[in-house]
């Protein structure tokens, strides 16, 4: 026997096993983004290198040491998105959806990272995006954190800490980058090799650091808050009076950086401490930079990103119920004849019963074999076709879990009394 193959380190199967939850939160996801107003927009895997080198910067882990980049078969350099911004932007512009006009829009899919894979990491993993076009006031950065709050709640999950911050303009950051430097310069022996690369490069991304050599050195460098200019602090100051107004937690985390010119004033995350070292579940900001960047008029823009894999574990720590995704009802049926008039009823009551998921039992097999399966399928209900119910013209239905009870039927009344007992169906199935 030849050895068989295996999937690729730190690329995921979704079993059938697990796909229920998944089903939940991409459902959960679609609902709460639409009750917000805003539209999906479907995005490729693969876009230009160049895109993501521009836009995500030269400088950061993703770009120097996380891409999955190859050449395809014209010799163009194609990279597997690591993240979803740069393609969401680069088709606003292409496809002319920014000018003079406001854009809400989400998307979900998989990303790509060559990480080191382990709990909460990997390399192909999944993210919910969400973007806002043309929108330059804090109102709109509250909004996105009320609708990650709301996504929270309707998941069930709880635990999560949010925090914000405020990067200020370009001009402001550049005083402020300056006296950073130049701080750290004081203290260059005790930076690490990634931190001393950066001190040139892109020296706020050193405040980033999860290095527990660096903290102290960073806890002790110039806090960007007092570099903030006006416009800057009024922003932060709405977006903190927005967030009180509405009763939301935070904190405020001056560490909080990201280290590139077009992402400006507004940063947030939420964090856990439910899921170990990878506790970041959602992260976003402002980027009013980014469209002109990639060659757009400027529009303000901001946007988040969630973990869909982290997301699942703190549903799954929470025990959040949701509804299983098997069959209502089973139909068991006995020989040849009961066999074909089954299929054919089973069409029938699918047709007359929408919402209704009713298995039917192929392959043949005894009562008792089949009445295992039907067991094992997470059916609540058996329907039975036996030769006494198939010469009667009925049909027999009996309760497999707890409930207990069973009834014969006329088979033309399935229909009805499925409809009926949908509902319960329904609510023994969360
Ligand atoms: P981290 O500091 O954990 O590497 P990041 O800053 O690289 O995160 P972002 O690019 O902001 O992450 O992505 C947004 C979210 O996507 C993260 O908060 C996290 O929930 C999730 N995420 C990022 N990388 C991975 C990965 N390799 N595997 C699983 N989830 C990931
Ligand atoms: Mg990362």
């Amino acid at each position: 026997m030849s050895s068989t193959v295996q999937a690729v380190r730190g690329m995921n199967d979704i079993l059938p096993t697990d796909s229920p939850v998944w089903q939940f939160l991409e459902d959960t996801v679609r609902r709460i983004a639409q009750s917000y107003g805003y539209s999906e927009i479907r995005l490729p895997v693969v876009e230009k290198t160049e895109l993501f080198k521009r836009s995500i910067g030269e400088v950061t882990d993703i770009v120097e040491k996380e891409m999955y980049t190859f050449d395809d078969r014209n010799g163009d350099s194609l990279t597997l998105r690591p993240e979803g911004t740069a393609g969401c932007v680069r088709a606003c512009i292409e496809h002319g959806l920014l000018h003079n006009q406001i854009q809400r829009l989400w998307y979900a899919g998989p990303m790509f990272r060559h990480e080191r894979p382990q709990k909460g990491r990997y390399r192909q993993f999944h993210q919910i995006g969400v973007e806002a076009f043309g929108l330059e006031g804090p109102d709109i950065d509250a909004e996105m954190i009320f609708m990650t709050a709301s996504l929270w709640r309707a998941l069930g999950i709880g635990n999560m800490q949010l925090q914000i911050n405020s990067l200020g303009t370009i001009e402001s950051r550049d005083e402020y980058r300056e006296d950073l430097v130049a701080y750290l310069r004081t203290c260059e022996s005790g930076l690490d090799m990634d931190s001393r690369r950066r001190l040139d490069s892109n020296p706020l991304r050193i405040l980033d650091s999860k290095n527990p050599d660096m903290q102290s050195i960073i806890q002790a460098a110039p806090q960007l808050r007092e570099y903030l200019d006006e416009s800057s602090r009024e922003h932060f100051g709405g977006l903190c009076e927005l967030l009180d107004s509405a009763g939301t937690d935070y904190v405020i985390n001056p560490g909080l950086v990201r280290g590139l010119d077009y992402y400006g004033k507004t940063v947030f995350e939420w964090v856990t401490s439910e899921l170990g070292a990878q506790g970041t579940v959602c992260a976003g900001g402002r980027y009013d930079g980014l469209v002109s960047y990639l060659g757009g008029r400027t529009t303000p823009a901001v946007g988040f990103a969630v973990g869909l894999e982290r997301l699942i574990a703190m549903i799954e720590v929470a025990g959040t119920d949701y509804p299983s995704g098997g069959p209502h009802v089973y139909l068991v049926m006995n020989g040849e004849k009961a066999n074909r008039s089954g299929l054919v009823l089973a069409e029938e009551v699918r047709r007359a019963v929408p919402g209704l998921r009713l298995m039917s039992n192929c392959g043949g097999g005894s009562f008792k074999s089949q009445f295992r399966r039907a067991d094992r399928s997470g059916a609540h209900l058996a329907l039975i076709m036996g030769d006494d119910e198939l010469d009667r013209g009925e049909i027999g239905i009996k309760w497999l879990r707890g409930e207990g009870g069973q009834e014969t039927i006329p088979q033309n009344q399935l229909g009805v009394r499925l409809r009926e007992l949908l509902s319960e169906l329904i609510g023994l199935h969360r």
